[in-house]
């Protein structure tokens, strides 16, 4: 099911979905584990095909759980997976890689990034992913939780221009990125994942979203995630483990074109969120440089 998708082109000309589904928490519970991997299989029928996860979650469950939901749909899915920085050497890398091969049941990641910066030197966990992007085990790899600064640093490695995505926090409460990551990564071609889009369920009480949603015929975790996917060059990953969830999220693709065909009759330019009756001082106040709350 592709109608109404949105893609975001990759660096080398790859597209991938817009929308896709997170997994934090899941694989944490066996008792839950047919329940987790249901939701993310309807999710991957419903066009969300890329899915994130890390060894750390669930210490490995999270994997097994997708590897759970992708049985025989390997192929049509995009895979992106995180090692821990402190398995992040030369050797550790491989082998961390490995193991999570194994958990996800496949023989390759499409996407492999570092989890966050660590004290391991960035030149030898880039030597590490170029080595698994040689031996076919990685096709992409990237970074998360890195702000500009060590954008840049990562850019200035030999090789280190092969960077596909930085994966941070952002969301309508939090758009520390839009300080100068996001234009950073525009104008290098590097992705951005913008994680915890729902705030973890946190902002969708807030008052003033929940008006906008009323107003737009929408939900608010609708609008928040609608409100992210008008962003260029974002990847959106919210996770849901319940069914009415995940239907409710795949909604917001529809949302968004609805207000993209709105602006468009009206002819109003701009990507901000306005379009979405979202005004500029909602959730400003937490502007700052990229936050670090990794997961
Ligand atoms: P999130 O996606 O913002 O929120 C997830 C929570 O919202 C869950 O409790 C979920 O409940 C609930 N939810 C989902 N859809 C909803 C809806 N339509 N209405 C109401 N509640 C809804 O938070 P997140 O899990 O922190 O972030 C998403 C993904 O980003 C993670 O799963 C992970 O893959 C990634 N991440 C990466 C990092 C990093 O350091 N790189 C850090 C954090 C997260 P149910 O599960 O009960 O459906």
């Amino acid at each position: 099911m592709t109608e109404g998708l949105q893609f975001v082109t990759l660096r080398g000309g790859e597209r991938v979905p817009a929308l896709g589904q997170g997994t934090w928490h899941m694989g944490e519970n066996r008792r839950r584990a047919a329940e987790e991997a249901a939701a993310l299989r309807l999710g991957i029928d419903l066009g969300m095909t890329l899915i994130d996860t890390a060894e750390m979650y669930g210490s490995g469950g999270a994997e097994e759980v997708v590897a759970r939901a992708a049985n025989g749909l390997r192929d049509s899915l995009f895979i992106v997976s995180k090692v821990y920085p402190h398995n992040a050497s030369r050797a550790g890398l491989v082998a961390a890689c490995e193991r999570s091969l194994k958990r996800l049941a496949t023989d390759r990641i499409d996407l492999y990034l570092l989890h966050w910066r660590g004290s391991i030197p960035l030149a030898e966990t880039l030597e590490g992913f170029l080595r698994l992007e040689r031996d076919g085990k990685i096709r992409h790899h990237g970074v998360s939780n890195f702000d500009r600064a060590d954008m840049a640093e990562w850019l200035a490695l030999q090789g280190g221009g092969t960077v596909a995505a930085d994966q941070v926090l952002y969301n309508l409460a939090r758009r520390g990125p839009e300080w100068d990551l996001a234009p950073w990564c525009r104008e290098h071609q590097v992705a951005i994942m913008a994680y915890t889009p729902l705030g973890t369920g946190g902002m969708l009480g807030n008052p003033a979203l929940a008006e906008i949603a009323r107003r737009r015929n929408a939900t608010p975790a609708q609008i928040a995630l609608a409100w992210l996917l008008r962003r260029e060059n974002t990847i959106v990953i919210p996770k849901a483990s319940r069914p009415e969830h995940v239907r409710e999220n795949r909604g917001a693709l529809d949302v968004h074109h609805r207000v993209k065909r709105r602006q468009r009759h009206r002819h109003v330019g701009g990507m901000d969120g306005d379009a979405l009756g979202t005004r500029p001082e909602y959730g400003t106040a937490a502007i700052k440089p990229c936050d670090r709350g990794a997961a």
